[in-house]
């Protein structure tokens, strides 16, 4: 057995800057999967790669070359997921490689699939924007999203169904779902089987291009494409209904590691659920290293996502129970 605690990722801003720093501060060893694109930023950080074993992959396309590069890695390491990663490794190749991943790949499955993503937060009892699947039912304003869209890239508002029958021509619908008008916050959790509880480490909001700009003018549609993120501290009547909600998603799914559920609070003020990702995402890195108000209230010390990750896996594999974090969602079906 491997003397240390292991971890193995993908080059991304996740990774550089948040899950590896984690990893690194908690005394893991480090294995990770540097594709061309990333390397003229990472190699400006010679001091930083000395302290973990790198692996070259040319083209991060390559998927076969990622999962051949994964297999490659002899000590027995836990995958941590982040979002590129699940965008370019189909949940198929997840299942090839040989070592396991934290949290399972089940809920990347579901988080990748918008109807799918919708409904497992409304089974959670977890309130979230009606959704549209027949385009005549349009009955109020809706968020319309698009197939393979990105961080809100090419999202429109369409007013009734005539103004989305007008804005959606040529334009490759995959998802309506009720507008919510209100402030955008993003929860982020963290699952622990070791701690047995869901830990509601902080918040943030996302900077979404002119929607979130100093001034819309009134011939300009909004557009919402993520440029930046930024860490807030919610309403404090609001906190509660957060913690419910992260529990009764691990309670649903069984989730195992770090989730974000992304949120619209409403004038009333009301949260509204309209979507989750699995996994770590990027607006967790607001908080390296220095914590924030939340998580190290929690932990009493400065606490990050990246290290949170890297604090269960070091316990798990001190306490030899990798296999408790690497658990598939067993509460939620194959799909
Ligand atoms: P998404 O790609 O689903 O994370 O959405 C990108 C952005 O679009 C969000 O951060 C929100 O600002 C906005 N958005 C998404 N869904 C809705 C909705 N149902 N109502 C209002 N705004 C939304």
């Amino acid at each position: 057995m491997a003397s240390k605690a292991s971890l193995a990722t993908t080059s991304s801003h996740s990774s550089f800057y948040n899950i590896i720093p984690g990893a690194v501060e908690e005394g893991l060893e480090v294995y990770t999967i540097c594709f061309d694109r990333d390397w003229e930023l990472w190699s400006q950080y010679p001091d930083f790669l000395e302290k973990i074993n790198v692996i070259r992959v040319k083209d991060y396309k390559d998927t076969k070359a990622t999962i051949k590069a994964f297999n490659s890695i002899d000590e027995q390491a836990v995958i941590v997921p982040h979002g590129s990663f699940v965008r370019y490794l189909s949940v198929d190749e997840l299942k090839q490689l040989k070592h396991p991943i934290f949290g399972g790949v089940k809920i990347l499955a579901y988080e990748g699939d918008r109807n799918k993503n919708a409904s497992l937060l409304a089974a959670s009892g977890i309130n979230t924007p009606k959704v549209f699947s027949d385009v005549n039912e349009i009955d109020r304003p809706v968020m319309v999203k698009l197939h393979g869209a990105e961080g809100g890239k090419g999202y429109f508002i369409a007013f009734d169904r005539d103004d989305y029958k007008k804005k959606s021509k040529e334009k490759k619908v995959d998802f309506i779902q009720e507008y919510i008008s209100g402030v955008s916050i993003y929860a982020h959790y963290f699952s622990s089987p070791l701690e047995n509880r869901c830990e509601l480490l902080g918040f943030d909001r996302r900077l979404e291009s002119n929607a979130n700009s100093q001034y819309l003018a009134s011939f300009e549609d909004p557009s919402f494409t993520v440029v930046g993120n930024v860490p807030i501290v919610v309403r404090e009547s609001l906190v509660p209904e957060y913690h419910r909600m992260g529990k009764n998603f691990v309670e649903q799914t069984g989730l195992v590691g770090p989730f974000c559920i992304e949120t619209i609070i409403t004038t009333e003020p009301k949260i509204y659920a309209f979507e989750f990702s699995g996994r770590i995402v990027a607006g967790t890195t607001v908080w390296v290293p220095y914590g924030n108000t939340y998580a190290n209230a929690l932990w009493g010390e400065p606490m990050y996502m990246g290290k949170r990750i890297a604090r269960e896996i070091k316990q798990a594999f001190e306490q030899k129970k990798l296999d408790d974090i690497t658990v598939d969602s067993p509460k939620l079906e194959e799909i």
